[in-house]
């Protein structure tokens, strides 16, 4: 009898994982700015500025009173310039206006600002031709934000827009999450790498490269290993090798049931397995340990099948990462209406692949790829979801309105 879960419930495992992670989040770190794209914030953020700074112009044209405009055309002196950088302390009087541009601060006793498009400029008499209403194209201090308002919250990930609102503020530094550190492992006698020559049996690496894209495309900087053989010794010391020198160890193949598959053996004895086989497909054999005598790092053992490894990771396994570095948000999911019949005849959950597109009436549409193989690379490469069939087996119907997780 084993003292793990096996044959556990999709929902079952994101419970597993979640815990996991909880419990191993990565400690916060100071990071520059411009180092901090995609990360995980540590702490919420507060503004330490209003925004916008002050009252500023969000045209190039006049600052002028809006009082001072008549029904007709109206004609203003011009009494000064006040460009974007500088604050002059300029102050208009009844019947005056200002050259002013864009982000400039507005001098006093100006309201309203005229597009240069819609004034004339005759020496230092400004003819108003279009008149703006009262407050038009000014941005007014603190519309923004105030001093003290919670601008982002730990947790959230640090897209451009909330680098820049950062920036914005003066930051130079965020608090974030500290992101784990991946050692990459591929497993399998019969791989052979791209552009060495393949002997009768052998296939290629596939699942390095895809692996090390997906870990990338997280911002993650994944060390990769050299293609271990099916040899429990040399699989033991590798693993014990990063075990002890990275926070997430993921390995790709040999966690199945055949003679040929050491991994799980490996973790049973030397680690402490949280989870192995999940009720999914493709990826069924998916193992979760933490590292126990092979060293403090967790343990992601993905199938070996190249489908199964883009399933297991986009569901399972970013969850895990997510969790590592305290993300709020969860990731984006979708609905879409099936584009064609499909049955399916199995009790697992399935993660099958599909294309997305979506029409002129506004409706996300997604084809399934028929060629649902684990091993059928090129059905994951032609598609850009994976479509949620939920647990036992149905028919659904064309138009069936079923979740997606673009990828
Ligand atoms: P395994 O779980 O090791 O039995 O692998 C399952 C299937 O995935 C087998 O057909 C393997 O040849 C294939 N496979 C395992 N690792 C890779 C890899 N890195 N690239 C491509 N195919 C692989
Ligand atoms: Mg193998």
């Amino acid at each position: 009898m084993s003292d793990f879960p096996t044959r556990i419930t999709y929902a079952a495992a994101c419970e597993i994982v979640d815990a996991v992670a909880i419990d191993r989040q990565r400690p916060p770190e100071r990071c520059a700015l411009p180092r901090a794209h995609g990360r995980v914030l540590a702490a919420d953020v507060h503004a330490v500025l209003q925004q916008p700074p002050f009252d500023n112009s969000a045209m190039d044209g006049f600052a002028l009173r809006h009082a001072d405009l008549g029904d007709g055309d109206t004609t203003l002196e011009l009494a000064g310039e006040q460009f974007a950088g500088t604050a002059l302390d300029l102050h208009i009087g009844p019947g005056q206006c200002t050259r002013i541009t864009t982000g400039a601060p507005l001098p006093a006793a100006a309201d309203t600002v005229v597009m240069k498009e819609n004034a004339a400029v005759d020496a230092n008499r400004v003819r108003v031709l279009v008149a703006p209403g009262p407050g038009q194209h000014v941005r007014r201090a603190g519309e923004d934000s105030a001093v003290g308002d919670r601008l982002l919250q730990a947790g959230d990930v640090l897209s451009p827009s909330r680098v820049a609102l950062c920036a914005s503020q003066g930051m130079a530094e965020l608090e974030v999450r500290r992101r784990p550190t991946v050692a990459v492992f591929t497993t399998g006698d019969e791989l052979v790498e791209p552009g060495l020559p393949l002997r009768p049996g052998e296939i290629y690496n596939s699942n390095r490269e895809q692996l090390m894209g997906l870990l990338r495309a997280e911002g993650l900087e994944p060390v990769a290993w050299p293609t271990l053989p099916d040899d429990p010794g040399t699989i033991e010391s590798a693993l014990r090798h990063a075990g002890n020198a990275f926070d997430l160890v993921i390995t790709c193949g040999g966690v199945s049931a055949g003679e040929k598959d050491h991994v799980p053996a490996l973790l049973q004895a030397q680690g402490r397995v949280r989870f192995w086989k999940v009720r999914m497909k493709p990826g069924m054999p998916l193992l979760l340990a933490e590292g126990g005598r092979l060293g403090d790092a967790l343990f992601l053992c993905l199938p070996g099948n190249p489908v199964s490894v883009l399933a297991t990771w986009l569901t399972l396994g970013r969850r895990l990462l997510d969790g590592l570095q305290g993300r709020r948000e969860p990731r984006l999911r979708l609905h879409a209406r099936l584009g064609t019949d499909w049955h399916k005849g199995h009790e697992r959950l399935e993660f099958l692949r599909g294309r997305l597109h979506c029409g002129d009436d506004g409706v996300l549409r997604v084809e399934p790829n028929p060629a649902d193989g684990s091993h059928r690379m090129r059905a994951a490469a032609d598609s850009d979801a994976l479509i949620v069939l939920a647990e036992g087996p149905r028919d659904y119907p064309v138009d069936s309105v079923v979740e997606v997780l673009p990828y």
